[in-house]
């Protein structure tokens, strides 16, 4: 390295010394010389606007662009011994509003600095003293020139008037001109290298040198020069990501996977003709494609998306048949024990004597269906580890206790997963490794559509297939809010609705978002919910603990801050149910179903429930995915703002699985016009899923859609916005894919290679290994 040159790979105690760069390690986790400059400014002021002052509140720390307006020294009474001592108040102004600054030591430093209309940046905590604002003690930073100058000259007076000063998200302890600072020292010397972008992608888009867009972000010369600055700083973000995806997608179909064709007279043949109905032209398509899939060198890696309803199990038990006709096994991981048992009955109905291998009745070729979940008895979990292991099983279905060491498979050779975003990569990866070449090909389908976008990013290294119609006869759905506060008598009619439904023989769900009945702890519900479903038989937690971890994040996530009502804890299934009982719902057969019933019991209730022997299931999210009890037809969800939207939509696809129309009541004590109430008319206005996830996006930060799936892209993607940026990524996509196909291992491209490296530190790593 050459002397005084900075590179963006070098620890910034060497560039800033040891003292500010561990600070800026300890307080912003920023370690390297390429972090702190991916540090963006949060916001820019321009000397010359000064901060509203009136936006300011309780309890933020702020940093203020604000004018000195009087300055006020108040002693106080003397302490003996202590010298003469007194209160510095300072009062600031944006021209409109007013704020106080206090100090009570170092005041005559204090008072020599802040003089009258001098401009100056102020950071601290805001308080409140006599109903006035104040910052206690701020940090100060003046701003040289901005004093009345009589050297001021006008050119020299407008160029700082127009100067753009970056504010950072800082601390109290290390303020954001602190920040800059570091930013500035760090800028003079560096050398960013060569671009990592190739010259053709700059040329085609435009784009603003590397070097100039880094330095532009922190001190752009005015608001064009910024916007410049992030939208090429953007395409590096985009172009880095799908490169290394590119790879990984490579890298994938370089390795051998064993090809399963299918054959002309196997069972998938058999259950095709034993299908009570016709396949949808999208589920033929998509079978189609997975098939050939199947029959490839290589291994298949794709997503499967498609409504509630749409039919995407069908698709998937064809796949598993293809694979075991050509001699291997597939598993199919379920995220719930509800869900697992669910589709072992329905698999081994739908197949009928196609899967009693070896027993009365089964057919010459038929293969044997194994279920493994956490609560299961010794007994059966051993006979079912023997089936798996000798390939007596050629279908396997089961929860994460399918990933647990004791299950070996004779030849795996396809993995399905059901309902992604209930699963990481993690756990994919998991189940892969159980192949003896590591090499299965996986399907994974999810009901919650994902925007292009997220499809692109968080699954960026899986082929995409969607389902976009439903199998005729499929009845909509209608969604009403129901205004509980505001409008007491509609939740009674909801009731009754319910009533009229059940005496028309059709069934129904209430669904709330707490189980209560245990020493409620106060806290969120959603965490309580998890934690009951932790204690849920000790050998299963892992199960239940998916399910229900999803809802908590979706539910913090997708809830805007200040919707909590009142002090209220949310509804709980227990109350609710015993409510309903003892009035709305008197007389009817009500059932109970959360995460701490014993998995047995949860069984039971669900057997019940689709046997028609229970009218009202009143329920946590535990129903929300796959549950398929097509007679059931009205759904109520209690304190409906408390669900994400994603998370409403999944639930109501249950009901309207039948010929009967479905009914979901979203009841909601939000007033009228609040967000949360707004968001709940959004729900109950669209059906549309994709229309839905994007506004779930909207109201959550891209962090949380991708942290939850892959966390090293999360400290990656800074500026990057899924929605808003929908053009570029796919443009960044097609870009980066050519480049990687033309030389996957990027030996022409040496910048590009390292940027990546850089970027995604830990990730390069992990692509590698792919
Ligand atoms: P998904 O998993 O996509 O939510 P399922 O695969 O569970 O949907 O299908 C929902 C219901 O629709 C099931 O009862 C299934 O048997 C039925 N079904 C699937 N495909 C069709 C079709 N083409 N025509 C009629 N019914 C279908
Ligand atoms: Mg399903």
């Amino acid at each position: 390295m050459l002397p005084g040159v900075t590179t963006l790979g070098e620890p910034l105690t060497r560039v800033l010394g040891p003292k500010t760069g561990l600070a800026l390690e300890e307080l912003f986790h920023l370690s390297t010389v390429g972090q702190l400059l991916r540090y963006y400014p949060r916001r820019f002021y321009t000397r010359g606007e000064l901060t509203d002052l009136s936006s300011l509140r309780e309890g933020d720390h702020v940093t203020v662009l604000a004018r000195v307006v009087s300055v006020l020294d108040h002693p106080l009474p003397a302490v003996p011994g202590k010298g003469r001592r007194s209160r510095l108040e300072v009062i600031v102004t944006d021209d409109r509003a007013r704020l106080t600054l206090t100090f009570f030591s170092g005041v005559p430093r204090y008072r020599k600095m802040l003089r009258p209309d001098v401009v100056g940046m102020f950071a601290g905590t805001v308080s409140s003293y006599r109903n006035r604002r104040q910052l206690v003690h701020p940090e100060c930073e003046m701003l040289p020139g901005a004093a009345p100058n009589a050297d001021l000259t006008p050119e020299l007076a407008a160029e700082f008037a127009t100067e753009m000063i970056p504010v950072y998200p800082a601390s109290a302890k290390f303020p954001s001109w602190k920040i800059a600072k570091s930013v500035k020292t760090v800028l003079d010397t560096l050398d960013v290298g060569e671009d990592p972008l190739p010259a053709g992608v700059r040329e085609r888009y435009e784009l603003a040198g590397r070097a100039e867009a880094i330095r532009a972000i922190h001190r752009p010369l005015d608001p064009a020069d910024r916007k410049r600055a992030i939208y090429r700083l953007k395409w590096d973000e985009a172009f880095l990501l799908q490169a290394a995806l590119a790879q990984r997608r490579l890298a994938a179909a370089a390795m051998p996977a064993m090809p399963r064709p299918p054959i002309e007279d196997g069972i998938a043949g058999e259950f095709d003709a034993r299908l009570p109905f016709t396949l949808t032209a999208g589920q033929v398509a998509v079978g189609q494609c997975i098939a050939t899939d199947l029959a490839c060198a290589y291994p298949m890696h794709r997503l499967l998306q498609g409504e509630v309803g749409s039919g995407k199990t069908v698709i998937a038990i064809r796949a598993m048949l293809q694979v075991v006709d050509a001699g291997g096994q597939a598993a199919l991981l379920a995220p719930t024990e509800v869900l697992a048992q669910q589709h072992y009955r329905s698999i081994t109905d739908m197949l009928g004597p196609l899967a009693r291998r070896g027993q009365l009745g089964g057919a010459e070729h038929a293969t044997g269906v194994a279920l493994l979940t956490g609560s299961m008895g010794a007994a059966a979990r051993r006979s079912a580890l023997a089936d798996v292991f000798t390939g007596d099983a050629g279908i396997v279905i089961g929860t994460h206790a399918l990933l647990e060491e004791q299950v070996q498979f004779d030849d795996l050779g396809l993995v399905v997963i059901d309902e992604q975003h209930r699963f990481g990569v993690e756990q994919r990866d998991a189940l892969r490794a159980k192949a003896a070449d590591n090499r299965p090909h996986v399907l994974v389908m999810t009901a919650t559509p994902i925007p292009r976008t997220v499809a692109m990013t968080v699954y960026g290294d899986l082929e995409t297939s969607t389902l976009t119609e439903l199998p005729a006869g499929r009845s909509p759905i209608a969604s009403f809010v129901v205004p509980a506060a505001d409008k007491p008598r509609y939740l009674e009619r909801a009731w009754e609705r319910v009533r009229e439904e059940i005496g028309r023989g059709q069934q129904a769900y209430v669904v709330c978002p707490r189980i209560g009945g245990d020493a409620d702890p106060g806290e969120d519900q959603a965490g309580d919910d998890q934690a009951g479903d932790d204690q849920a038989g000790d050998d299963q937690a892992g199960d239940d603990q998916a399910g229900d971890d999803f809802g908590d994040v979706d539910m913090t996530g997708a809830i805007p801050r200040g919707v909590v009502l009142g002090r209220r804890q949310p509804l709980a299934v227990l109350d609710v149910a015993a409510t309903l009982d003892a009035g709305p719902l008197a007389g009817l057969r009500l059932g109970i179903l959360h995460g701490r019933l014993h998995p047995e019991e949860k069984d039971r209730v669900m057997r019940a429930f689709t046997a028609g022997e229970i009218d009202v299931l009143v329920a946590t999210t535990v129903i929300e995915v796959g549950v398929d009890v097509p007679n059931a037809t009205v759904m109520v969800v209690m304190d409906a703002e408390r669900f994400g939207v994603s998370q409403l939509h999944q639930l109501r696809g249950r009901v309207g699985r039948g010929t009967v129309a479905g009914l979901c009541l979203l009841v909601s004590e939000a007033p009228p016009a609040s967000p949360a109430r707004e968001r709940l008319e959004a729900v109950a206005a669209t059906l549309d899923g994709f229309k839905l996830s994007r506004l779930d996006l909207e109201q959550r930060r891209e962090g949380d859609v991708l942290g939850a799936t892959q966390a090293g892209r999360q400290s990656s993607l800074r500026l990057l916005r899924l929605l808003a940026d929908e053009n570029l990524i796919g443009q960044a996509r097609e870009e980066a894919s050519a480049v990687v196909s033309a030389d996957p291992p990027l030996a022409a491209h040496p910048a590009l290679r390292e940027a990546i490296e850089e970027l995604f530190g830990v990730q390069a790593e992990y692509l590698d290994k792919t």
